[in-house]
């Protein structure tokens, strides 16, 4: 049978044993394997990788822990922009979404860019009239309120500083989210969504929509979803760097992720993480930071949930 696989993360970041409470870590755990559950019964069900990694992130995205849809940190203005991206391995199809307040589910917009629009990237306002024009309702504000970021945006809101939701050195809520995934057929996909950085403003956008930086995916190589400081996975294309290590140096997925994250990015001072799948099922998870919330599944009966360095 051939293997299939699923991967996803919850962002990574200063996650250092024993700042959180045991509850807390329970709490995440629980939210992890809750979309790992969702996302691989997809693809046990004969599903297409791209339904596995929409359906995962879409369960991270309604779980106000992590900073995506529901847990978006906040903006210096006070709201929420949300940023997402999905790519398809097999017809290298793309969708991105960046900029949107009010949906739910940032990353069914991106695919819906993809799939009913001669589009791949919808930002702001325009992007908030294709949602419209399909239907999405809008959340309020309330929905996306929450204590703690809320207390991590006051902080810092009268200052020229912004902040990446997972570098604060307390128990707290971190993370982006992403899935990539390899099907029973073979094609892989990645999806990432973010809320992006506590205080970011200018319409300030990070790596997670832009195809390549933060996202990418190919069945000739490999299917990406990073976290971390996005500016500098832009700089570093990250996402597809890895992709090009396996292309054209032959690169295994774990020698081309690590590659990226431990040197490329770390050397440019880009602190985070990584997910990938190749088109066999084999996966990469590294990070350069304390922690990453990752989890994932293969068919072959090994699972994995983890925060820390183990
Ligand atoms: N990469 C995201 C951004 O820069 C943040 C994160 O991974 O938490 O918007």
């Amino acid at each position: 049978m051939k293997k299939y696989s699923l991967v996803i993360h919850g962002g990574a970041g200063t996650l250092v044993k024993g700042l959180m409470t045991p509850q807390k870590e329970e709490q995440y755990k629980a939210a992890l394997n809750e979309a790992l559950e969702k996302g691989y019964a997809v693809l046990e069900k004969d599903g297409n990788a791209m339904d596995a990694v929409e359906t995962a992130v879409k369960h991270l995205e309604d779980s106000p822990l992590f900073n995506a849809g529901r847990g978006s940190v906040f903006t210096n203005d006070g709201t929420h922009e949300m940023d997402a991206a999905i790519m398809d391995g097999k017809t290298l199809d793309a969708g991105a979404v960046s900029l949107i307040t009010g949906i739910k589910n940032p990353i069914s917009l991106a695919r819906d860019i993809m799939e009913k629009t001669d589009h791949v990237f919808l930002a702001g306002e325009g992007a908030m009239r294709f949602a419209k024009s399909l239907g999405y309702t809008l959340e309020t504000p309330e929905y996306f309120y929450d204590e703690h970021r809320y207390q991590q945006w006051q902080n810092i809101k009268d200052s020229d500083k912004f902040q990446l939701d997972h570098s604060m050195k307390k128990e707290g809520k971190f993370g982006t989210v992403g899935a990539v995934a390899c099907d029973k057929n073979r094609n892989i996909a990645a999806a990432t969504s973010t809320g992006g950085m506590t205080n970011k403003r200018w319409g300030r956008v990070g790596d997670s929509p832009m195809i390549g930086a933060g996202n990418y995916a190919n069945n000739k190589t490999c299917a990406v979803s990073c976290t971390g400081s996005g500016e500098y996975f832009i700089r570093g294309v990250a996402a597809y760097d890895v992709s090009c290590l396996m292309e054209y140096k032959g690169m295994t997925v774990e020698e081309a992720a690590s590659e990226v994250i431990n040197k490329r990015v770390l050397e440019i001072g880009g602190d985070g993480g990584l997910i990938a799948v190749d088109s066999e099922g084999n996966i990469a998870m590294p990070f350069n930071t304390e922690g990453m919330y990752r989890a994932f599944k293969t068919s072959e009966g090994k699972k994995e949930i983890g925060i820390y360095r183990e």
